[in-house]
Parts: C-alpha cells; structure tokens; sequence
C-alpha cells in the first residue's frame, strides 16, 4: 500500500473510533484477535444497510421472504454442505523459525516477520469448533456456522409448505457467522465473527429460451445475469462511485467446490480490489446434497409443466462489515482550507463523510443558533417532535460553525437551525451538508419535508 492509502486508512480507522462508530473489541485487555465493537454512529450504519437491504431484497419484491435462523445446527449439515471436508479449508504455511502462519497464497518463500523459511503447506478448515452440552467428547462437537444459506435450504420444504410460493423464489436472511480465518485484518475487512445478508434464490434448472422477455420461464443463467445487476445496482444507488466497484467472474478452477459459476462484487480499497459480496450459481449441490444425507425428499413438482426437479440455487452472499468499510471510504472527504466561507484562507481541514441519506446515522441535527431562551426551547420542541420519526441529534454546545462540522464529520444529510427570524415567522432554515445551500421551511410542514426524503 502507498504511503497516501495507508493515511487514508488510518484516517478512517482513526475517525472511526474517534467518532464513535468502531472500536477495537476487547480494547482495556489489550484487544482480541482482530474482533471489533461498534459504537452508537457505528451500529445505526450498520442497521442502516442491512434495513436497506431487506427493503431491497424482501419488502418490495413479491417473491422473496425472510428467514431467521440457527447459528448452531446439526453438525450432520455441515458434512453434507462439504464444509467439513477439504472444500472449507485454506492452505497454510508455518515458518520454521517464529511459527507464525500464513495464508500460503499472501506470502512468498520466507516468513515477512523474521525472514524465516516455511514449513510444506497443509490444509487447515476454516469451521469454528464447539461442544453442546455439559460433555466435551467427540459426540458434542458442532459447529458456529461459517455462512447464514445452510438454514435457509434446511427450511426450503417447510417455507414451501406453509406459503402460497411458488418456484420461483427467494429467501433472505440477515445474521452472523465465523470463521477461524488465519489471516484476519485490514480492520473490519475479514475478522473471525462477522455478518452477512445472503438471499437464496430457488429456480427451475432447465434453461430458457434464451432472452424471453417472461421471467416465469427464465432458467438459471438468466437469474444469475439479472442477480449480478440488481445487486451491483444495490450499491451504486447507495453512492459507491462508479470506477470504485467491479464485477470479477471467477474462472472455473478458481470456484469454491459448490458452485458452477461465480462472480464477486469487488470494492476498489486503499489496499487494492478486493471482495465485498458474491453471487454465485449453485446448481443442484445444496437440496440435492441435503436430500442425500438427511433421507427427505427436496424435490419441487411444477404444477403448470408436471415436472419434478431438484430447484436451482443462485445465491447473492454479501458481508455487512465490509460493504460498511467500502460505503466509509468511499464517502470520505476532506476539504482543504475548509467549507465555511471566509474572506482569510485558513489551514484548517474539514471532513465530510458525504454517505447516501438513507445511510447516514444521525438524519437530522436540531440546532438553535445560540445557547439562549427561547431558541432552545423551540429547538427542544422540534427535537422531541422529529425523534419519534428519524434518528435525530439535538446540539447547542459551542459556536453553530463547529457544530455544523461536527456533523458532516459523521455524515449527517440534514442540519435544521432555530434562530431568531424564527420567532417572527416561524420557519427555520435547513442546511444541505453536500450543497450548503440553505432553505427556510415552517417548522409544521418539517416532518413532511423529511418524509419525502427519507422514505
Ligand atoms: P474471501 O475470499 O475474501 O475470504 P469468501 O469468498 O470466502 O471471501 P464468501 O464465502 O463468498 O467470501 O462470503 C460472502 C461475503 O461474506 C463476502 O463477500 C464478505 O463480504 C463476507 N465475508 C466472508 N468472510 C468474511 C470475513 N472473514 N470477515 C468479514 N466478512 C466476510
């Protein structure tokens, strides 16, 4: 990494904790092991993307539900997934001289700790081991599951059987899984506990004609091309900058031992491209797998062609952590000699994190122009007013220009200021953080303003 992008990372690192969004884990023991907390901005971002996510892929589609389930599940799923076997394993290497080890694919021949060799490569499995129940024997080993997709086609015959679904048809599902990466690091990038929002979708396996204008008909390659758009659209909507984000197919020697074929969303980091989420064409392998080794039957009888298959899989896997990251980068900004209009140039340099609206954690900041009666008062009542619908920041500490900056500094879209014209015509003026451009609006016709902005 160039001297420039590693600053800018530890900008961000630094902004990060400074402004409450994420924390090391475990900081007052000394950290641990790459994990990381998030702060108060940190978890409403964080709850931002995934609410966006879940308005995207389930709310307004008609035929894609939620799913919540397990993260501890019956270790027979994990033999029938191929994640027990060497499917879920990273080669590693051990220096000879300090043992540190390494993925084998980030390192060349010697140790970049102490200029070591390496002991030969082996393979090392990725699950996160654990016991249920109060005997720790070889029948009490499972497993924290290492993606959030195993519960969803374990529940694929009970979502069919109490739904009016037909194929096709999605499952989403929003939560945690682990893996015991060897090489966590580049801050939230890869840790060893993290989030995902995956959306399986079931289809028929028989191809189209291809480019029928009817998705009804459309066969597996046809929703992996319309997957791989909508969920690149995903984030370009959210302002990732366009010559930031990319499509990598991945070759076929290159797939992980599910899929027939796969693409990654990649994010241009400081560090170089790297994935944030993938989307990939499964085939059979997951109902077909799961009919295997648990004896029940998977498969879908199609009422309108009397066809009975083993449904299609396409998968949309995307990280909440990372994408998080890629949305922080992307919308840093700093501004030399700073925003606020003056007649001197000053040193001084302002930061902005210029983040989609529906992103920013705090929506909207109340300010009265001074800490004086009754600016505070209407202020208060405005506040008290707006919270019950946005998440809102009531600030009146310090001079109104370094509360404006304390805000763009988190991101926020939208500042609303009482001052006293507001007493004669009870208006006040918003600020835009992106345009600076200010619009006096009556404080009755606020919530509708916002309405419009929001939703
Ligand atoms: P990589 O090759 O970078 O380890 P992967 O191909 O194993 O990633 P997938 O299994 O496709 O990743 O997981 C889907 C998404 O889940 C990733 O795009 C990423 O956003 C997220 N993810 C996977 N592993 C981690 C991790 N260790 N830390 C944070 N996020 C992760």
């Amino acid at each position: 990494m160039s001297n420039q992008k590693q600053n800018l990372m530890e900008k961000i690192i630094s902004l990060a904790k400074r402004r409450g969004f994420i924390f090391p884990s475990s900081e007052i023991y000394g950290g641990f092991e790459s994990g990381y907390d998030y702060g108060p901005y940190g978890v409403e971002l964080q709850n931002n993307i995934k609410k966006i996510w879940w308005k995207k892929m389930v709310q307004e589609r008609d035929s894609i539900v939620g799913l919540d389930s397990a993260i501890l599940l019956n270790p027979k799923v994990w033999e029938a997934s191929g994640h027990l076997s060497a499917g879920f394993a990273d080669e590693l290497v051990e220096c000879k001289r300090c043992h540190k080890r390494f993925k084998a694919k980030e390192v060349k021949e010697k140790c970049p700790y102490c200029g070591g060799g390496f002991l030969p490569p082996r393979k090392f499995n990725l699950m996160m081991k654990t016991y249920v129940g109060p005997i720790e024997d070889e029948t009490a080993i499972t497993y924290l599951r290492p993606e959030t997709c195993q519960g969803i086609y374990l529940n694929f015959k009970n979502i069919l059987d109490s739904s009016r679904l037909k194929i096709p048809f999605g499952v989403a599902q929003i939560g945690k899984s682990f893996r015991n990466e060897i090489t966590p690091g580049n801050f939230i990038f890869r840790t060893r506990e993290f989030e995902q929002m995956e959306m399986q979708w079931f289809c028929s396996p028989y191809p189209s004609a291809k480019g029928t204008p009817d998705s009804e008909k459309w066969g597996p390659e046809e929703w992996y091309e319309y997957w791989k758009e909508q969920r690149l659209k995903w984030y370009l909507d959210l302002g990732i900058k366009k010559e930031n984000i990319r499509f990598k197919e991945h070759k076929k020697e290159e797939l992980p031992h599910y899929a027939r074929k796969g693409t990654d969303i990649e994010y241009k980091f400081p560090w170089g491209w790297e994935e944030i989420e993938g989307i990939h064409y499964r085939g059979d392998w997951d109902l077909g797998q799961h009919s295997k080794f648990s004896g029940r039957d998977l498969s879908y009888f199609d009422p309108e062609t009397k066809n009975r298959f083993i449904p299609h899989v396409i998968e949309t896997s995307a990280g909440v952590g990372r994408p998080l990251l890629a949305f922080l980068i992307d919308a840093y900004q700093e501004i030399k000699g700073g925003r606020t209009k003056t007649t001197k140039p000053t040193k001084e340099v302002e930061i902005v994190l210029k983040l989609h609206r529906y992103l920013s954690p705090i929506k909207i900041a109340i300010l009265p122009l001074v800490k004086k009666e009754p600016l505070i008062k209407i202020a208060q009542e405005i506040y008290q007013d707006l919270r019950r619908y946005f998440m809102v920041d009531y600030d009146e500490v310090d001079s109104i220009g370094r509360r404006y900056r304390r805000q763009d500094e988190i991101g926020t879209p939208y500042a609303v200021t009482v001052d006293f014209e507001t007493l004669e015509d009870k208006k006040v003026t918003i600020r835009d953080r992106d345009t600076m451009e200010q619009e006096r609006i009556e404080i009755k016709k606020l919530k509708s303003y916002f309405d419009e902005k929001f939703f």
